[in-house]
């Protein structure tokens, strides 16, 4: 049976015990629905977060198969990763230099949430997000001020994920990740980006692909370039 402290499974079937009332979480700049449900076994018990559309589709007594279970040494302390926009250069300039042998091996194993938003079209803002201008249908940059029609914005993806970096004794770390780079991830494992761009979705297709080795280099939280192989 399994042994939920600790679990570092494939996969597990499990029944619900406790659910508790639906609510809303805020991530990011979204409320998003929120439950969680207590699972047991003979001798423990975990929590489960339930988010988005999954809520109010589970029932107690019911079972359920879950996949790729991983026991988060998480730390609370962790920095919060709060930028919104790609920002391209770090401040001596340019990073895209930066040679492959300079790169960190590591994995990510967890995804704590992914945003799809509105990005300025700007080249100079960088994928700057956008918030909804006080005229209807219109988006605006906070970085350059101007004004855009939703058809003119970069569709841009953002995903807070967890990093186990390999050979050190720091634990894991909370890092942002953004399209290029998430693409990288999705095509390494045959996928494509979901063309919706539905958040749900791309939890899905990352829940799938994670844990996944890398090699990357990072500045100031965000993984800025990243290789992994390719796996058919
Ligand atoms: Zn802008």
């Amino acid at each position: 049976m399994l042994e939920l402290k600790g679990a570092n499974c494939d996969k597990v079937k499990i029944k619900m015990s406790t659910l508790s009332p639906a609510s809303k979480k805020r991530v990011e700049q979204n409320e998003v629905d929120f439950q969680e449900v207590m699972l047991k076994d003979t001798d423990s018990h975990a929590t489960v977060a339930v988010w988005d559309k999954m809520v109010n589709t589970l029932q107690k007594g019911e079972c359920v198969t879950i996949t790729k279970c991983r026991k988060l040494a998480y730390d609370e302390t962790l920095l919060l990763v709060s930028d919104d926009e790609d920002d391209d250069v770090d401040n001596n300039g340019n990073w895209s230099n930066t040679p492959i042998s300079d790169f960190k091996s590591g994995t990510i194993t967890a995804v704590f949430d992914v945003d799809p938003y509105l990005a300025c079209p700007t080249t100079s803002c960088n994928n700057t997000k956008l918030a909804p201008a006080e005229s209807i249908q219109c988006m605006k940059c906070k970085n350059c001020g101007r004004n855009y029609g939703e058809s003119a914005c970069n569709n841009y993806i953002r995903a807070t994920v967890m990093i186990e970096v390999e050979d050190s004794n720091k634990p894991p770390q909370k890092v942002a990740i953004f399209k290029p780079q998430i693409e990288k991830l999705f095509t390494s494992r045959g996928f494509t980006l979901p063309s919706s761009n539905d958040q749900t979705e791309l939890l899905l297709k990352f829940f799938e692909i994670i844990p996944v080795d890398i090699k990357f280099h990072m500045i100031n939280n965000t993984i800025k370039q990243l290789t992994c192989k390719r796996v058919a």
